[in-house]
């Protein structure tokens, strides 16, 4: 009995403390003032001994912990890509972490892996996934790419899986991506022996967008060098400016040359359930796989990564491994721990669905255009103004710029935009990040917070060219 109360009491105490983060993102710096090893040296070098006071452990949270937090919640984090966890979503984890299911098997929690299987064709009929194919839920679009990728290989049939790739005459394996293609795909050749140089990076047109006819010469050169293609990754909405890989053409490609095709949507997939956005996905339908990242940018807290597959089959025969312990009589149902490398696997479903059924389709349409219109609206001030520049077209909710005053050479404009950014970021108001575009430093702003209004990409740009007054008057040239 003690215990429940204690319980009530305590979640009651989280749950004002969760209202009062929401209601007020003011009191916390976006980006927080600590040095490297600070909050390191504010915690005991050793776990305690005997039980702590919730009190207490609360207390040091708050002292301790939040304030050396990066707030990623907050309405005015526009790094890296804007995310957000819907209130919604934040109930659906604590019922998760209730429950603590393992969705591995169907058995070890059937409404878990049905639920899966439903919320993952809801997103899918959404943004336009071909009829048939099977949504398979993991923690990123990193690990997702990489299962994809191991498929990719696996369906080379080279035997890779009975006899590994060394020691024996197996061709050299080739993938073909962008410099704009995300990093995890490298990594993903190193994990699988592909090997890092093994990652071709095909040319892009001047928008940043893969050349279909430089894959084509591509595939054709390492072809005829005895090189075997392993896969093509497009890109739908890359990581520095968003651009969209022409997937139809490059899927034509793909087909001709009988290459695995993995559609990287992780950011912008979930843009494909508006209407005016429907054709980013075209194409897709000749592809083998494509991942839709729900943490991203459809206000799903961390973790939710969905990889779409055309033939689940293909998965299963890459990773499906099942010792005696965990051998099981079902038949017909989707024993997840078959689709990849991880064995337990969190009740991920459950915040997806809470989410989709919260906002609705059409709310979350609504959001999306929000975003969208506030970085057009952010892009025409920077055009707006003099000596300020927008360096990429941008589809989607972010956009690169810089400043570059005539008669400035690119180093000391890479080196102005650096500590403007440097300054912007330590007001913790703002929170912005960079990229470099074809050699050139860019300021990177993304929208995608749910709670991010007019008002706060407003306060971003002031707090931007406030940084530049202030750096013009103490600014040396080096
Ligand atoms: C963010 C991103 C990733 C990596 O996402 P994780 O889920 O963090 O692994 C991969 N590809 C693209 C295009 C991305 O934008």
């Amino acid at each position: 009995m003690r215990l429940t109360d204690d319980f009530i009491q305590d979640f009651a105490r989280v749950e004002r403390w969760i209202s009062e983060y929401f209601a007020h993102p003011d009191r916390y710096a976006v980006l927080p003032r600590v040095v490297p090893g600070e909050i390191e040296a504010a915690l005991p070098a050793e776990a305690p001994e005997q039980g702590e006071s919730f009190e207490r452990i609360f207390a040091d949270f708050e002292r301790t912990i939040v304030p050396g937090l990066t707030h990623w919640n907050h309405p005015r984090f526009f790094a890296y890509f804007a995310t957000s966890a819907a209130p919604v979503a934040i109930l659906a984890e604590a019922l998760a972490a209730t429950l603590d299911v393992k969705v591995m098997l169907w058995r070890t929690s059937p409404a878990a892996a049905e639920l899966e299987s439903v919320v993952t064709r809801w997103l899918g009929t959404l943004i336009g996934v071909p009829e048939g194919w099977t949504g398979i839920m993991y923690d990123t679009a990193s690990i997702g790419g990489f299962t994809a990728l191991a498929a990719a290989r696996e369906a080379l049939g080279l035997g890779i899986r009975e006899h590994g790739a060394s020691g024996r005459d197996v061709p050299v394996l080739r993938i073909y991506a962008t410099e704009h293609t995300h990093s995890h795909v490298a990594k993903a050749a190193i994990a699988l022996g592909v090997g890092v140089e093994n990652v071709v990076a095909v040319a892009c047109d001047n928008a940043f967008r893969m050349r279909p006819d430089a894959l084509h010469r591509a595939i054709d050169d390492d072809v005829a060098r005895g090189m075997r293609p392993l896969a093509i990754v497009a890109t739908v909405g890359t990581t520095s400016t968003t651009s969209i890989d022409p997937v139809a053409q490059i899927a034509e490609i793909a087909q001709r040359h009988s290459v695995w095709l993995h559609v990287d949507a992780a950011y912008a997939g979930v843009a494909a359930m508006v209407p005016e956005f429907r054709g980013i996905l075209d194409g897709v339908e000749m592809a083998d796989s494509l991942v839709v990242n729900p943490h991203k940018w459809l206000f799903v807290p961390m973790d939710c990564s969905v990889l779409y597959v055309r033939d689940e089959s293909m998965l299963r025969r890459a990773f499906s491994l099942v010792p005696e312990y965990l051998a099981t009589p079902e038949r017909g149902v989707r024993n997840y721990m078959d689709y990849g490398l991880q064995l337990g696997r969190r009740f991920r479903a459950l915040k997806l669905w809470f989410v989709l059924r919260h906002f609705g389709a059409e709310g979350v349409r609504e959001r999306l255009r929000e975003h969208v219109a506030l970085a057009n609206e952010f892009a025409s001030w920077v055009d707006a103004e003099r000596g300020w520049e927008v360096l990429a077209p941008h589809p989607f909710s972010v956009v690169c710029f810089r400043y570059k005053r005539d008669g400035m050479t690119e180093e000391e404009a890479e080196a102005l935009n650096a500590r403007v950014l440097e300054k912007v970021n330590e007001t913790g108001d703002v929170f912005i990040s960079h990229t470099k575009l074809d050699g050139k430093y860019a300021l990177r702003l993304a929208i995608g917070n749910l709670r991010t209004q007019r008002s706060d990409v407003e306060t971003a740009w002031q707090a931007i060219k406030a940084a530049l007054a202030a750096l013009n008057g103490e600014w040396r040239y080096p």
